[in-house]
């Protein structure tokens, strides 16, 4: 397994929708188990193939206990509201509170190619659909509202400098927020 680069807010990847996987492959589990990996080493929570330059519909979440790779992950019901406060491995030190459902239902492939089915409440829920939406290019700025995405933008005009190649290069055991 490998700890790979993660993509910073201003890669055109973060921007473009996915595309679905056909079928889950040898080389498509590798990667989502360099993914946790990678995950794990920013102390994240979860993780969108678009976060580490890849194309494919593919996410990986991991909350207390709870570790998923979902291929082609779709919401199919939703209820509910929660407000929480989101950060970004993309966008590292910048944060907003996002309000989302309470509750979701996510279908998806798993490692295995079967269709599974992940409920998820609080921040399971959130997280859930904080990586779908990365699936399809959207960031958790783009629910904030106008003023809050200003000052959030305005944050990472500071944080960005550190970031001069546009990758977050991670070692193993980096302290940081619980991130998305
Ligand atoms: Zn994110």
């Amino acid at each position: 397994m490998a700890i790979l680069p993660i993509t910073v807010l201003g890669a055109p990847i973060l921007r473009q929708e996915t595309k679905p996987v056909t079928a889950v492959t040898d080389e498509l589990r590798a990667l989502a188990d360099d993914m946790f990996e990678t995950m794990r080493a920013a102390q994240g929570v979860g993780l969108a193939a678009p976060q580490i330059g890849r194309g494919e519909r593919l996410c990986v979440v991991e909350v207390e206990d709870q570790a998923f790779a979902l291929f082609n992950p779709e919401i199919t019901e939703r209820s509910g509201k929660i407000k929480w406060e989101e950060g970004c491995l993309s966008i590292p030190e910048v944060f907003g509170w996002v309000e989302r459902s309470q509750w979701v239902k996510v279908r998806a492939l798993d490692r295995n190619g079967e269709v599974i089915e992940v409920e998820g409440r609080d921040l399971l829920a959130v997280c859930l659909q904080h990586e779908i939406d990365h699936l399809h290019g959207k960031l958790f700025l783009d629910h904030l509202s106008f003023l809050k995405k200003r000052a959030a933008m305005a944050a990472w005009e500071e944080e960005k400098v550190k970031y001069p190649e546009g990758l977050r290069i991670l070692t193993p055991g980096e302290d940081d927020h619980d991130e998305l």
